[in-house]
């Protein structure tokens, strides 16, 4: 994730002193043979050496998943129902008409029971007696998460706009999110049984529609493909044809995804929450695959072992099928909404995998920190060659004390378990004062190895071992005099801290 400019001399095959040439071409106006690049950096000088490079592809915390991906299978892709989000302006009947929807689906599905929220739903359209999924909490923080990482889940939006309100605020906002997202839509002019003059009532309507056509809404009236209905989700008058609808638009987006037992599962995290008696729950919406009782689950750093999967209707299914969400039991820890979901072959593997993508995180965070560190030593330098000039100048006059925050005091921590690193980090890392402060450059589990020391001298840290009993005499003894102190007491180790804290304060005249 990061070279000195003289490793990738070497790796380019490329004299040093050209590279650092090239370097200082390109806007690294301190290279030198130890300055740090990291990725974004390297990408850039391979990129100019036109190199046919796979940084591009390499491996990174947020990627590490997609290698358990199946490749796409056409053989596979099956029909699958939309997935709808129902937006508009506050009070313009958004809940109404979800409530309304599930209800009926209880209804079409014989079940009576009391619907849960857990996070979307599917209803079966009143004619063509096809599938759709609603998703109940639009504007969840999930949403906004996944649409960040530029997954965006949704196929289709459906506008509601009340006919006695007409377009609000959030209604056009709603509009903009609409046309951003590259989403289909649907109008909906609600609460149209509040109007009992059936003159009143189409004038009203067509007030509404005529607002939407000036807000660049391309509507069927005008040769556009945005269809109208008009409802009252109080009354059910014209629901059927808001689903209809809804359908139509789908057949001709022709949804599909791979629907078959071979395909890898994928999702998203839609809702999580530790529920009595039952533990860690999460609602899952399937974007591929077919998912089964006992199958693995990974998402962030939590895994799954389904045991048990519960529709909206808090009803046990078998299997769920893309675009269905399903709340699913058997987390070892609770995975975060918002997330990706994935399948793996087996624990273990799932097990590697997350222990992989952890390491790689830990791997970043350090890549980050020497990357300020390079910032900050070449703000340094600028700063010394600007009060050169300043001497220069004037000779005379007293230096001027370069302020620039405290100064970082850097530690590197590895402990036994992974709570007594966060112990550690978190009695240590608010150390400091206005002048010198704790600057964790690294933490994790193990004995320190090479790359440990490695980190330490780039960063000039301090490695500390908390519960180490098997601390190798090299690594004591390192040729580069790197500080390796072991402790078993967490109060001695904060106490030596402080101590390195103190030796770093300038001295008093
Ligand atoms: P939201 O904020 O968009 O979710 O709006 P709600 O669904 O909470 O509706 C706001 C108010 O309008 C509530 O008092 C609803 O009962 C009422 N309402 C919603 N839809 C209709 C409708 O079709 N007809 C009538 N008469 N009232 C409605």
């Amino acid at each position: 994730n990061h070279t000195s400019v003289n490793n990738l001399s070497n790796l380019l095959n490329v004299r040093l002193e050209k590279l650092i040439q090239d370097l200082k071409k390109l806007g690294f106006t301190h290279a030198s043979s130890n300055y740090i690049l990291t990725k974004g950096y390297i990408e850039l000088i391979l990129q100019e050496y036109n190199y046919d490079f796979e940084v591009n592809e390499v491996v990174n915390s947020s990627n590490v998943y997609d290698e358990l991906k199946s490749p796409m299978n056409p053989r596979f892709l099956e029909t699958r129902p939309p997935i709808v989000t129902i937006m508009g302006h506050v009070d313009h009947g958004k809940t109404t008409i979800l409530d309304y929807l599930r209800k009926s689906s209880i209804v079409s599905q014989e079940h009576g029971g009391i619907t849960q929220h857990i996070g979307a739903f599917q209803c079966v359209a009143p004619i063509s007696r096809k599938l759709i999924t609603f998703l109940d909490t639009p504007g969840h923080a999930a949403f906004l998460k996944m649409r960040e990482r530029g997954a965006n889940i949704t196929d289709i939006i459906v506008l509601v706009v009340s006919v006695e309100d007409s377009i609000m605020p959030q209604t056009l906002e709603a509009i903009k999110h609409a046309k951003n997202s590259g989403n289909e839509l649907i109008v909906a002019i609600t609460k149209i049984d509040r109007i009992s003059n059936l003159k009143e009532r189409a004038e009203a309507i067509e007030k509404v529609e005529n607002s939407l056509i000036v807000n660049d809404i391309e509507l069927e009236k005008i040769g556009g493909d945005v269809q109208v209905v008009h409802i009252s989700a109080k009354t059910g008058e014209n629901m059927d044809q808001l689903e209809e609808s809804i359908i139509s638009l789908s057949d001709i987006m022709d949804l599909k995804a791979e629907k078959n037992v071979k395909t890898v599962c994928e999702g998203w995290v839609l809702e999580s929450e530790v529920k009595k008696a039952v533990g860690n729950v999460a609602t899952v919406l399937l974007k591929k695959g077919v998912m089964n009782k006992g199958d693995i689950l990974i998402s962030g750093n939590s895994i799954c072992k389904v045991r048990a999967m519960l529709n909206e209707h808090g009803a046990q299914v078998t299997k769920a099928l893309p675009s269905q969400a399903v709340e699913i039991v058997g987390w070892k820890s609770l995975p975060n909404a918002g997330d990706e979901v994935i399948q793996a072959k087996s624990e273990s593997i799932a097990k590697k995998y997350v222990a992989r993508r952890q390491h790689l995180l830990q791997e970043e965070k350090e890549a980050e920190t020497v990357e300020k560190l390079n910032d900050e030593r070449v703000a340094q330098s600028e700063t010394k060659a600007l009060k050169n000039d300043i001497d220069e100048v004037d000779e005379d006059e007293e230096q001027a004390e370069v302020e620039s925050g405290p100064k970082d005091v850097n530690f590197i921590i590895k402990a036994d378990v992974s709570g007594s690193v966060e112990a550690i980090v978190q009695s240590i890392e608010h150390l400091g004062n206005d002048e010198v402060k704790c600057n964790i450059v690294g933490s994790s589990v193990g004995v320190p190895a090479e790359n440990d020391l490695k980190m330490a001298k780039i960063t000039g840290s301090t490695i500390l071992c908390f519960n180490l009993d098997n601390v190798p005499n090299d690594i004591i003894n390192n040729k580069d005099k790197i500080p390796v102190k072991q402790f078993n007491v967490i109060y001695k180790l904060i106490e030596d801290v402080t101590e390195t804290l103190t030796d770093n304060l300038k001295p008093i005249f």
